[in-house]
């Protein structure tokens, strides 16, 4: 394939954006190589500058999980961008998704639109020291909750229970309030209430984690993890950026059968325009300015053409459910046959899928926590990366990212994938 626009592109935009793009992970700075700048996109597929057709299995990073340039979602912007586009006044529409989110999503009552994932959980996290009037909070190794300075925090050394900043530009002050756990440990998190008692706001945590390739919680986990806040009175965050109106009609709440205190949501709730939003039983939602103390507030959150896109998305997700169990189903085909390739080609590989979640590690031992998941071969992965893209084939551009299925994925498109992986999978 050739990249020669996309190439000329990135050159271009690195002059005057940092490292030519608006989202680190979009760089390719993990698999190395010029990243790829799409002209526009249709259903399943993306179509570079360069002429080249590319089977998408980012969707996003999951919001196109209809596929891209989704009639019923383009029209509804379309007819709303001609109405006017921002008021900073109330819209009718803000009810109506409202309305319908609270209906589809188990143990909320409110919910509140912003502009991001990281804007949503970000609030929350205030939503709950408010309500709770406590200051820590604690959050796993691996699981990324956005930006905002409270979760750009890495484990702390030796002895100290806090976690320290991964990023220049975040406080030690900030980061002394949040504690880091190991995903799918009990024990990491018990000790962590045993040593801060009385002093956790919230647990916040991916229900099925996303960011560090497909990594779901192992049989009981979650239901202890439920107990722990319960017994220590800490509200328990599903950050459901990914997971919300991807694995059903109620997320990961209701794929686990757990009862999230606030649930965030990014992602499929805006259609492909920036949206995020929290929720919650009403007793924590009315914490809220204007009728509660804990201030939060945004000039284009609820904003017409973000709502819209929004609605009719999950308009269509919630007259279609079938939907959730056919990419399930295609992401299961996906993954026996990726088995199959693999388990003849002598690499150590660990396949983790979740609903239409799904990732390869090239590792012998379970990705079942940050810790497993970075023990995979990067090498091969850049490999099996830059192979796959020449094959035509979009993979997300790092190892510790998952794959986001979309209902417009057919199965010879799943073939075509699956064909390419075997004679891939001969040159790593
Ligand atoms: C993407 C993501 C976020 C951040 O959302 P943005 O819209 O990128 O700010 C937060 N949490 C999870 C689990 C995510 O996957």
């Amino acid at each position: 394939m050739i990249y020669q626009r996309s190439s000329a592109l990135f050159a271009a935009a690195k002059e005057v954006i940092p490292g030519g793009v608006n989202s680190p992970v979009r760089a390719f700075n993990a698999v190395g190589g010029t990243p790829i700048f799409v002209k526009e996109a249709k259903g399943t597929y993306l179509y570079d500058e360069d002429g080249n057709r590319l089977i998408d299995y980012i969707a996003s990073w999951g919001p196109m999980i209809l596929g891209h340039a989704h009639e019923p979602v383009v029209q509804a912007v379309i007819e709303k961008a001609k109405k006017g586009t921002s008021f900073g006044m109330p819209t009718e529409i803000e009810t109506h998704i409202a309305t319908l989110a609270v209906s589809m999503v188990p143990n909320i009552d409110k919910i509140r639109f912003v502009n991001s994932g990281t804007e949503a959980c970000m609030s929350a996290v205030r939503l709950a020291r408010g309500f709770t009037g406590r200051d820590k909070i604690i959050k796993f190794s691996g699981c990324y909750h956005g930006h905002s300075d409270s979760f750009l925090i890495q484990a702390g050394s030796g002895a100290v229970t806090f976690g320290s900043p991964n990023s220049p530009g975040v406080t030690q002050g900030t980061a002394k309030d949040t504690l880091l756990a190991t995903y799918n440990d009990i024990h990491s998190v018990a000790e962590l209430f045993k040593a801060n008692k009385g002093e956790i706001a919230a647990v916040i945590i991916e229900p099925i984690a996303g960011n560090m390739g497909c990594v779901p919680p192992i049989a009981g986990f979650m239901e202890a993890l439920r107990t722990l806040c319960t017994d220590n009175e800490t509200l328990l965050i599903f950050d459901e950026v990914m997971t919300g109106f991807r694995l059903g009609k109620g997320g990961a709440q209701e794929a686990l059968n757990i009862k999230a205190d606030i649930v965030t949501f990014g992602k499929v709730i805006g259609g492909g325009l920036p949206v995020g939003a929290f929720a919650a039983r009403n007793e924590i939602m009315d914490y809220l300015a204007p009728i509660g103390p804990v201030y939060q507030a945004g000039t284009l959150s609820g904003n017409p053409l973000a709502m819209s896109a929004g609605l009719a998305m999950l308009t269509e997700l919630n007259n279609r459910p079938e939907v959730f169990s056919n990419l399930a189903k295609k992401t299961a085909y996906l993954h026996e046959g990726f088995e199959k390739v693999l388990s003849n080609s002598g690499l150590d590989y660990v396949i983790n899928r979740y609903g239409s979640m799904i990732s390869i590690h090239f590792t012998d031992t379970p990705v079942v926590d940050f810790a497993s998941a970075a023990k995979g071969n990067n090498e091969r992965f850049k490999k099996f990366f830059h192979g796959m893209l020449a094959e035509g084939v979009y993979l997300p551009p790092s190892a510790f990212e998952s794959y986001f299925l979309n209902d417009a994925l057919t199965f010879e498109d799943l073939d075509a994938t699956i064909q390419a992986l075997e004679r891939v999978a001969k040159t790593l």
